[in-house]
């Protein structure tokens, strides 16, 4: 690294002496915990891919997503007022959105029993990630507005992104910003697989 206005650095746990590398979300005086809550959705349609052209809910992929079959829209789980689905852009393996079927943009416009439902199917959707790919943690997020880094601002999305130890390097994370659909449709068949199962034990 020899270009030092870019941002700070870092040194690189357990490397040689005198070997750096970019911290590449760093902001001056935020919390760790702020950059690592932020970062994945800063990687989020970062190419514009797909992008709707306008805000209507014909041109809305959360929208129109429910309007195909699962398979096909990479739907997880439908609920009563709300549904999970895979992010085509995923910062990590197993990256889901949870989304209310109405195009609202804002949590304020939300009714309770969707603010509910998108809590209840963020848990199980932990849970059924948990089971299949046994993540360290996750981070769990909404951007609200497109500065606030909404790729889609004008339909409410949850984010649901599963996080491992060492997952964090900036090249991984570029990797995977890239979409395999192939991989995206075997992940969507083992939770789905996952969430039928658990739902068909406990009953909810
Ligand atoms: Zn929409």
């Amino acid at each position: 690294m020899t270009e030092e206005a870019t941002g700070a650095t870092i040194s690189a746990p357990g490397a040689g002496d005198h070997v750096e590398v970019e911290a590449p979300f760093y902001h001056e005086g935020a919390p760790q915990a702020f950059q690592r809550l932020w970062t994945p959705h800063r990687m989020v349609y970062i190419g514009g891919q797909n992008k709707p052209s306008d805000d209507t809910p014909a041109q809305c992929p959360f929208c129109t997503g429910p309007e195909r079959d699962d398979e096909e829209a990479l739907i997880v789980h439908r609920g009563q007022t709300s549904y999970v689905i895979m992010n085509l852009y995923p910062y990590n393996t197993g990256h889901l959105l949870v989304c209310p079927y109405r195009h609202i943009s804002d949590w304020t416009e939300a009714t309770a029993p969707e603010r509910q439902e998108i809590g209840e199917l963020t848990a199980t959707a932990m849970s059924v990630v948990r089971s299949v790919s046994h993540p360290h943690g996750f981070n769990l997020g909404m951007n609200q507005g497109e500065v606030a880094g909404a790729g889609i601002a004008a339909h409410l999305h949850q984010h649901i992104v599963p996080r491992w130890k060492g997952d964090a390097n900036f090249m991984p994370i570029i990797g995977r910003t890239k979409p395999v659909p192939q991989l995206l449709g075997e992940q969507r068949d083992m939770l789905a697989a996952a969430w039928s199962a658990r739902t068909g034990q406990s009953g909810d």
